[in-house]
């Protein structure tokens, strides 16, 4: 039996991060995943595909809407579907193939099939070879799978998850999404943006209701540009495949019924962590409430010698959380002491305007009693939002009312996904909103309108507003 230092169960942004860590501190690493291929959720049904689509679809709408007033003139513009999921397909293979690469380069050992501890230590992989191997430590990172409601059955045709939207055969006339979070407005817009006619059913009084209430606000005028209709403060009640369409009904607060037909309903109501089949109880690996492993401040679970990390424990289901934590535990085993500030994860929707977010939110703000100012600036009065025709959007800036430390950023706007960063950077190094104003902020870029929303909260002293 082969004897490794640490065997990492799943390859997703977390597994194969943490893989590459564990190498570089010189520990002989084994990656195993189920599938042929490599990279998890993220590369092959997640945030790769997704933004390939996103990408093509806005290409598109573009063409369609702006093309003309920027003096382009088109003739027969038409979409081919089959070659916009080809090409998401290569991005996919390309970029799989790169982590195939960086296994090799780092020396790593990977084993398909499925994994089931059979101890704490020693590991059976069922594939089409079975084999066992033993490792001193073990980091679970089986990520997470589409989740769904009791009475929902999801048959994959008309009733879909997040996979089997990014691989259509043909673009549907009507789509009805459950659920106006990411997944439900990434994946709607490319359909509502390629003339699907998209339904979003929301139980919340809001879209996207985690994020600050003035990005969900904003986003929902600018879907509804596209053309998305929006049922908020609805519960979906039944879903019916009638073998032609798709039935949801929904009753709103009141009580009152709405009855939606379509062509396919999506349903992307949060995703859940996948622990099947791992054997979780031959290790004495213990799960929470939730039915996510339960880890300590370290990552590390009630079995001193297993880790677990990404979309399979608690927090935000996002990649870069998972690479982050991918990260700590190498290092952490390593004998490091690392940190993770999760206040300054950073969440985007990678919708058109994007929204991008980081640190507390105004409600989470009021909620703990911090004092606090806020300052924004609309894309508006942007000069090079203006130029590309997208005024959309607004950047809002809170920070501390005594001591001007940044507290959030929230930006909804053109290249939001980008532009985060920079707050981020500024938040790490615990910035004022003053600190931020005084860069110098290349013209014309939409990073200004960072400039200016951290001005007006500095002392309301945004200049172009
Ligand atoms: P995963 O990526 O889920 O990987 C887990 C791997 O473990 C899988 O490959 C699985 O096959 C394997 N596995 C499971 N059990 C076993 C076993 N017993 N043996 C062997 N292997 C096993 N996040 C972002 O940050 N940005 C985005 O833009 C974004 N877009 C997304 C779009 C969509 C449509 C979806 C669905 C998700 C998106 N996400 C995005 C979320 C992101 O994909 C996840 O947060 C991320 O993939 C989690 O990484 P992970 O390593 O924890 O798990
Ligand atoms: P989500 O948590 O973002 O949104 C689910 C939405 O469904 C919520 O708004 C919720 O209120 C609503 N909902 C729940 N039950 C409902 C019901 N019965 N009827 C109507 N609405 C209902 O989940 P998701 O969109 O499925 O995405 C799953 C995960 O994937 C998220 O945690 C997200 O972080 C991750 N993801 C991230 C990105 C990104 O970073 N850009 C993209 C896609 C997915």
């Amino acid at each position: 039996m082969e004897k490794y230092d640490v065997a990492i169960i799943g390859s997703g942004p977390g597994g194969y991060v943490c893989a590459i860590r564990c190498a570089q501190l010189g520990m002989k690493t084994v990656l195993i995943e189920k599938y042929s291929s490599l990279g998890g959720t993220c590369l092959n049904v997640g945030c790769i595909p997704s933004k390939a689509l996103l990408d093509s679809s806005e290409h598109y709408h573009q063409a369609k809407h702006q093309f003309e007033e920027h003096g382009i003139g088109l003739k027969d513009l038409k979409v081919n579907f089959e070659q916009m999921i080809k090409r998401k397909r290569g991005v996919v293979e390309q970029t799989v193939g790169g982590i195939d690469f960086l296994m090799k380069k780092n020396k790593i050992d990977v084993l398909t099939g499925t994994a089931s501890f059979e101890s704490n230590t020693v590991i059976n992989i069922e594939g089409e070879k079975t084999s066992k191997i033993e490792a001193k430590k073990v980091v679970i990172a089986t990520g997470s799978k589409p989740g769904s409601l009791p009475f929902i059955t999801l048959d994959k045709e008309r009733v879909i998850t997040s996979t089997e939207a990014l691989e259509l055969k043909e673009i549907p006339k009507k789509m009805i999404v459950i659920g106006g979070g990411v997944i439900g407005l990434e994946l709607g817009s490319v359909y509502a943006r390629l003339g699907t006619e998209v339904s979003v059913v929301e139980y919340m009084d809001g879209i996207i209701p985690t994020m600050d209430k003035t990005m969900g606000k904003e986003l929902q005028k600018s879907l509804k540009k596209i053309g998305i209709e929006f049922y908020l403060s609805h519960k979906v009640k039944s879903v019916q495949n009638t073998g032609k369409s798709v039935t949801v009904k929904a009753d709103n607060k009141k009580g009152e019924e709405i009855s939606l037909e379509a062509d396919c309903c999506l349903v992307s109501v949060g995703r859940t962590p996948y622990t099947k089949g791992l054997g979780l109880d031959k290790a004495g690996v213990k799960l929470d409430d939730r039915g996510r492993v339960e880890v300590d401040g370290h990552l590390k679970t009630n079995v001193d010698n297993i880790y677990a990390i990404g979309d399979v424990v608690k927090g935000a289901m996002l990649a870069h959380k998972a690479e982050e934590e991918g990260m700590f535990v190498a290092e952490h085993m390593n004998g490091e002491h690392p940190h993770i500030d999760y206040n300054l994860i950073p969440g985007v929707v990678y919708t058109w305007p994007e929204v991008a977010s980081v640190g507390q939110t105004e409600e989470q703000l009021k909620e703990s009693g911090r004092a606090y100012k806020a300052g924004s600036f609309p894309f508006k009065a942007s000069g090079r939002a203006r130029a590309s025709m997208d005024t959309d959007g607004v950047v809002k800036v809170l920070a501390d009312k005594e001591t001007d430390e940044v507290l959030g950023v929230h930006i909804i706007g053109p290249r939001a996904a980008d532009m985060i960063a920079e707050a981020v950077v500024a938040m790490e190094f615990r910035a004022t909103a003053e600190d931020i104003s005084r860069m110098s902020h290349a013209h014309p870029t939409f990073t200004e309108a960072l400039k200016e929303a951290a001005l007006a909260a500095t002392d309301n002293r945004a200049i172009h507003i």
